[in-house]
């Protein structure tokens, strides 16, 4: 789903409160207005890799019936009816509903989807479903905190061994260099004395603090890339539970593949859609976020670091990293990472994910 929604006026009605019903209502608003589903539409990694998975491995789908949580403009859907679903319940509780039953009427499909205009967790539906569809992902996989939703889906409606589409999620991380921004960023505070006559270079140690407070949303390139990224957690979708995505810690060391200022970390995730097929041979289809590939609309999550440090080939680059939900507001995340590079001495910077304009 979605992601850079602009949540800048969030903070105060987030005050002491976790899912409230005035922040929720200003989250599903989000969603009433088309440009986020154009945004995710246009995304053709991602909405192709749903469409690859449910028509190549149609035969989990076929004569089958599915749960779209959260259906949006009812896109997975009719991916599903095409594919040969006997019925989809479509849940969607933003007004988008409405445009979706305007879109499945228009493609005939009225019969075999049911839009449901309801939050998935105040939901009922008239039977257990076999597979279960969602697009609820968020940039660095776990913001916006969809997947409680998901996972309030699949314990209610599920079918014993039913199917989990995507099947199982990966977050990556790997050290990054960017010059290009360092140097933009300098180059702002060095122009002023030029546009005004005012020298403020002296703001752009300031300014780099400010950049490493939180979470940056950018497309990142495989040459920003020091290190190949490591996978620091999977999750089983069928299996994992609401406390194994609350709080995500894992260790870490890469070698770096060349010289470079380590100037931060990148987040980005992976989902894969498996099936068995033959009841053994496992096939999947990946829908990957990846630097290494075409940027989708959930870019990168970058985490720069205060001091940003040289390294050479072979230089090792370890720490660890804690992500977890924001203990006022559990769509935003606090993410802490600690870092040691060579012999250095280590150090601790904290981030948080919540205003991603
Ligand atoms: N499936 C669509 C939309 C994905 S965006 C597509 O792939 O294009 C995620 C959607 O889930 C949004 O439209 C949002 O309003 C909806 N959603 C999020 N949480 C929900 C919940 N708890 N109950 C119902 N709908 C939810």
């Amino acid at each position: 789903m979605s992601k850079r929604r602009r949540v800048q006026d969030l903070s105060d009605e987030a005050e002491g409160s976790i899912f409230d019903a005035k922040s929720e209502k200003f989250y599903f608003n989000v969603y009433s207005d088309a440009s986020v589903h154009e945004r995710m539409l246009e995304d053709m990694t991602r909405t192709k890799a749903y469409q690859d998975a449910i028509f190549k491995f149609s035969d989990a789908i076929k004569g089958k019936v599915v749960a779209d949580v959260g259906a949006g403009t009812g896109i997975l859907s009719m991916f599903c009816i095409q594919a040969g679903a006997k019925k989809v319940y479509a849940v969607e509780a933003s007004d988008m509903a409405e445009q979706a039953r305007g879109v499945i009427k228009a493609n005939g499909m009225s019969e075999q989807i049911d839009v449901m205009q309801c939050l998935v967790e105040d939901c009922d539906l008239p039977e257990m479903v076999d597979v279960i569809v969602s697009e609820w992902m968020g940039c660095m996989l776990l913001y916006e905190s969809m997947w409680v939703s998901l996972l309030c889906a699949r314990d209610k409606w599920l079918k014993p061994n039913g199917l989990m589409w995507p099947s199982v999620t990966e977050l990556h991380l790997a050290p990054i260099t960017n010059e290009g921004l360092w140097q933009e960023k300098k180059e702002i505070w060095d122009s002023v004395n030029e546009n005004y006559g005012v020298n403020m270079s002296s703001m752009f140690p300031f300014a780099w603090t400010c950049l490493c407070r939180s979470v940056n949303i950018i497309v990142l390139s495989a040459e920003n890339v020091l290190a190949r990224g490591h996978v620091i957690a999977k999750f089983d979708m069928a299996t994992v539970k609401i406390s194994d995505l609350e709080h995500v810690k894992s260790d870490f060391s890469f070698a770096s593949m060349g010289r470079g200022v380590l100037h931060g970390f990148a987040a980005w995730f992976t989902a894969a859609f498996d099936v068995r097929q033959n009841d053994s041979e496992l096939n999947s289809v990946v829908l990957t976020t990846s630097p290494y590939n075409e940027p989708t609309h959930w870019e990168h999550s970058v985490m720069y670091i205060e001091h940003p440090v040289t390294v050479d080939q072979d230089d090792i680059i370890s720490g660890n990293i804690k992500i977890t939900t924001n203990k006022k507001y559990s769509r935003w995340l606090d993410v802490q990472l600690t870092c040691r590079v060579k012999d250095n001495p280590e150090f601790e910077q904290k981030y948080t994910m919540n205003d991603l304009s």
